[in-house]
């Protein structure tokens, strides 16, 4: 299955069954959360971007965030510090060994290395953002061999949908 090269890419509408893909399709229950979640930026006239932590057991939500830049003028607002922040205050401490982070939309620079300090062991994510991405678009912040921790990676989870969201966003601003 092709992984969509843009967030401004539309993909073909298809309504034949998948194949099978036991990378990804594990983490797609989790992505329909963080799509939801990205649904409630756009209401507050944010860019959809919606994530969700979960705990080591990779079923149970620890915390979730969206985009909430606009809404509270925080530029560092993003979904992914959202749901890091409030992941470790449930957990009650900064380390979120074990934990996966599910977003939307790649990582930027600054979420990348967000989720190197909170020591998630899994960042899986659904579009890629080839114009700022940093989780193997642009940079590969979270792989980069220099740093002492490396969280796994997994992209391209429910890509098409994540992307169209993005998409009709700024189409319909
Ligand atoms: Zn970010």
């Amino acid at each position: 299955m092709p992984v969509p090269a843009t967030v401004g890419y539309i993909p073909p509408v298809s309504t034949a069954e998948q194949a099978p893909d036991p990378v990804r399709d594990p983490w797609r229950q989790a992505m329909r959360l963080a799509v939801r979640e990205a649904r409630l930026a756009a209401e507050g006239g944010d860019v959809p971007v919606g994530a969700v932590v979960l705990a080591p057991d990779g079923t149970t939500v620890l915390a979730s965030g969206h985009n909430e830049r606009e809404a509270t003028g925080d530029p560092t607002a993003h979904a992914e510090v959202l749901a890091i922040r409030r992941a470790a205050a449930a957990l009650g401490e900064w380390r979120l060994t074990g934990c996966t982070l599910v977003v939307t939309l790649e990582p930027c620079t600054m979420c990348a290395g967000a989720l190197v300090q909170s020591r998630v062991d899994r960042v899986v994510y659904g579009a890629r953002d080839e114009k700022a991405g940093a989780a193997g678009s642009l940079w590969d912040v979270v792989r980069d061999r220099r740093l002492n921790h490396r969280p796994e990676v997994i992209e391209g989870v429910l890509a098409d949908e994540c992307a169209q969201q993005l998409t009709s966003f700024f189409r319909d601003r």
